[in-house]
């Protein structure tokens, strides 16, 4: 039947950054259709695990800074996470930050940092992660969150930018690679969303207005309103589906 397509018992699911904000919509989404639940954050994330375990799943919390680690360390991370959970069906690439700044005065730190955690240390969970799928023959899903900056300049975020348009190219080179592993590689493109990445944006009253009047539906997402595509790329619903980038955006693309 086709909703046990979109079933996700007995897997494991790996979310960076997946203890508040979106990630925390997607960990608790992914938990609700069956999977348990690794989170990948600096803070550990208690509070999250406990509500995974509510529903009645496994639930972990590994305490990484993911912009201090290495290439090589991130792959250790990884297979650590392996043998914890005993598998790893699905990850997806959540943790990321933004840096605003005019671009005349942008700093070489506001550059590198946003560059290696949103971009450079995706691809390297990713492959960690496809290596570990690959070894296991069963394939799984990797989810990248990219932006409406992966389509459009933004203002004054110009890592941010740059990262989240690298995020769209390299979910379209990895699918071209790994489908043939049975590793479905897709993005979700959140639009705008009330979350501490959007605090600043929304304090600034102008800025905060103008782009609510370019919403077409009208209002900022919530976590919740991303779930459903969560789910769907995560699940055997989207088995053949490889490289694509899902806008969750109240319409924002369309104008
Ligand atoms: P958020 O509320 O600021 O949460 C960021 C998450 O990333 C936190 O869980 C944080 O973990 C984690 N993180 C940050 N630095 C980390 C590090 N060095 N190592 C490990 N984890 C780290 O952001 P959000 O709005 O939920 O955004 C989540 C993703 O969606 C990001 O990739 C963002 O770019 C993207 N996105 C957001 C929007 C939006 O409107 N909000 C729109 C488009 C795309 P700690 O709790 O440990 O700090």
């Amino acid at each position: 039947m086709i909703l046990d397509a979109f079933r996700l018992d007995g897997k494991v699911a790996v979310v960076t950054g997946g203890g508040r904000g979106l990630g925390l919509g997607f960990s608790l989404a992914l938990a609700q259709a069956g999977a348990d639940v690794v989170i990948v954050d600096r803070t550990g994330s208690p509070e999250a695990v406990e509500a995974i375990e509510a529903l009645g799943r496994r639930a972990w919390a590994i305490q990484a800074d993911l912009l201090a680690a290495t290439p090589e360390q991130v792959r250790e991370l990884v297979e650590e996470i392996a043998r914890t959970a005993g598998r790893i069906d699905v990850l997806v690439n959540n943790a990321g930050i933004i840096r605003r700044e005019p671009a005349i005065d942008f700093t070489s730190e506001n550059w590198a940092e946003v560059i290696d955690l949103n971009l450079s240390k995706v691809f390297y969970l990713s492959q960690a992660v496809a290596r570990v799928m690959a070894a296991r023959g069963e394939g799984g899903k990797i989810i990248n969150i990219a932006s409406m900056l992966s389509f459009q300049g933004g203002k004054i975020v110009p890592s941010y930018t740059a990262s989240k348009s690298g995020i769209a190219g390299l979910t379209r080179a990895l699918a071209s690679e790994w489908s043939g592993l049975g590793i479905n590689v897709n993005a979700i493109a959140p639009g705008y969303f009330a979350t501490d990445n959007t605090a600043q944006l929304r304090a600034d009253d102008t800025r905060s207005a103008e782009i609510l009047a370019r919403i077409p539906a009208g209002r900022w997402g919530t976590p919740a309103d991303l779930q459903g595509a969560a789910v769907f790329l995560a699940s055997p619903a989207s088995d053949y589906v490889h490289g694509s980038i899902l806008p969750v955006d109240g319409g924002w693309l369309t104008r």
